[in-house]
């Protein structure tokens, strides 16, 4: 084998691999009422869970039940938002999508949805326990906090999400800048974000303590350091 031949091989491969490790996120509300308008949102994430700029040519086709959602898009590094979609009956369904890889054709589908009326709850999907590069927690991997709110929101479609970072790497200035960021995000009825952190106790042996607030106005912090790990204040 030649030097370009291996190159060329290994370009080939590594396509394969960016392809066959693709995630194409799917997302709809879990529960709701015949006829009641919802969104669909897609995004598409490489090997590295980051969205990719590769673009995927997705086919969602008509199906049994379902109003406005025909189409064929192109998704890469943003997120795809379909408005105004239904369901015209009462039952369980996931929505079916195509796309063509290797000469063949691949399904993917969306989470289950429960169309029923007057239904008795409703469900929202989220994530209260993240951490950012603020706490100094896997500081290898760990990102802004910005970071982890994009991705919660754009990426992966959750509904709430908190960042929880160590109050150990906490201080006043970062706790305003997540206040803010907080404050930033926080859309009720499209994304909610609450304002969080993590109190280690016994020097980290007392397991992950999470706190959240309802309210990011009136809350600032201060930290004191113990023997046993860092505390704070409310004030
Ligand atoms: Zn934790």
């Amino acid at each position: 084998m030649t030097k370009s031949d291996c190159l060329k091989w290994a370009n080939n491969e590594a396509e394969k691999i960016l392809w066959l490790g693709r995630t194409i996120h799917i997302v709809i509300p879990s529960i709701v009422e015949p006829d009641e308008e919802f969104s669909v949102r897609i995004s598409v994430v490489g090997p590295d869970q980051m969205p990719t700029k590769k673009a995927l040519i997705l086919k969602i086709p008509q199906q049994k039940g379902w109003r406005n959602i025909r189409t064929t898009i192109k998704v890469c590094d943003k997120p795809i938002c379909l408005e105004k979609v239904s369901l015209k009956q009462q039952g369980s369904y996931r929505l079916k999508a195509e796309f063509n890889f290797l000469n063949d054709v691949r399904y993917v589908f969306s989470n289950p949805i429960w169309c029923r009326s007057n239904p008795p709850t409703r469900l929202f999907w989220g994530d209260i326990h993240i951490h950012s590069i603020d706490g100094l927690c896997q500081p290898y991997t760990a990102k802004e906090p910005r970071f982890g709110m994009e991705y919660a929101r754009n990426v992966t479609f959750l509904d709430f999400m908190a960042i929880t970072d160590h109050v150990r790497g906490l201080n006043a200035s970062k706790w305003e800048k997540q206040r803010k960021l907080v404050k930033e995000f926080d859309k009720p009825g499209e994304f909610v974000s609450f304002l969080a952190f993590e109190s280690s106790h016994r020097s980290g042996q007392g397991g992950d303590n999470n706190v959240g607030f309802l309210r990011v106005s009136v809350l600032s912090l201060s930290f004191t350091r113990t023997k046993l790990g860092t505390t704070c204040l409310f004030c």
